[in-house]
């Protein structure tokens, strides 16, 4: 069986969530676990993480100063979100009341907001952003159904893998269990995702040289394994369509030690490609 060698979307402390793994223990883990190509992508929801993005760049830098060898292999990117351009320019101005660390978003009043990224060239060349993980994580003030929750996350995973800042679309069909409007997951059943919005979100990917990500933590040790089943099976094909497939742990925990066991068992047995997996 293949080893998985590398990994895009691991967070560290420096992500606004839960996250809480040190820079150290993850370069020293990463050694451990044999991913020899990686990076650290803490979250920018809006400009209210700046000062995230700025430290976690200031410890990366501080590991590649004491770890010379890593130079080349272990890289800076940030993971981003799809947000609506109300929300940030409203943000960017400084009207709002408590600090909005995940947007504005219960209060908009436009109905199928206008999506945005909240970073740009001049935001990734101040901090040697190398890479970018765009990621959807909630609803852009949908209607608030199963239907509703499909078509708005569809709009925004089309968009985010056109983005020209995106290298990675994350976690296709993560669902945040705290998302209370729409209690149950609205992507339970995998053939909701019709074969006509996968050949969609396919070209978008293609047609931008974005690459797919195997999302580790949010998608394929989340769902149960007859939905990872046609999932996988899924992303095989789009493997043997050119598209790039990217490993993504999203390891938010305090250690990535023994993260990627499961997922070479799986990849082995859907007959992925881990030789072709997209690299910096
Ligand atoms: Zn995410
Ligand atoms: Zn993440």
């Amino acid at each position: 069986m293949k080893k998985i060698t590398s990994d895009w979307h691991i967070h560290t402390e420096f992500s606004c969530d839960q996250a809480c793994m040190t820079m150290e223990d993850l370069v020293n883990e990463q050694a451990q676990n044999g991913i020899t190509d990686f990076g650290v992508s803490d979250h920018i929801h809006t400009i209210i993480q700046e000062d995230d993005i700025r430290r976690s760049r200031k410890a990366y830098d501080e590991i590649l100063e004491k770890y010379p060898s890593l130079k080349g292999r272990f890289h800076f990117g940030a993971e981003v979100s799809v947000m609506s351009e109300w929300e940030v320019e409203k943000i960017n101005k400084g009207e709002y009341d408590e600090v909005p660390i995940y947007g504005l978003r219960q209060i908009c009043p436009i109905v199928d907001a206008r999506p945005t990224l909240a970073i740009d060239d001049e935001f990734r060349q101040k901090y040697g952003i190398e890479y970018v993980v765009t990621g959807v994580h909630w609803p852009l003030y949908m209607r608030r159904d199963k239907k509703g929750a499909i078509s708005e996350y569809f709009r925004q995973y089309l968009y985010g893998a056109a983005h020209p800042q995106t290298d990675i679309l994350a976690h296709f069909l993560w669902w945040n269990a705290c998302e209370k409007e729409v209690p149950s997951n609205p992507f339970s059943d995998f053939s909701d995702i019709s074969e006509q919005m996968r050949g969609e979100l396919e070209c978008a990917l293609k047609e931008n040289d974005t690459a797919f990500e195997l999302n580790l933590y949010g998608v394929v040790y989340a769902y149960p394994p007859a939905y990872i089943d046609e999932y996988l099976g899924w992303c095989k094909q789009m493997q043997d369509r050119g598209i790039a497939l990217a490993v993504g742990s999203d390891c938010h925990r305090a250690h990535i030690l023994g993260a990627y066991e499961k997922a070479e068992i799986l990849f082995d047995k859907y007959g992925i490609d881990v030789d072709k997996f997209w690299k910096l």
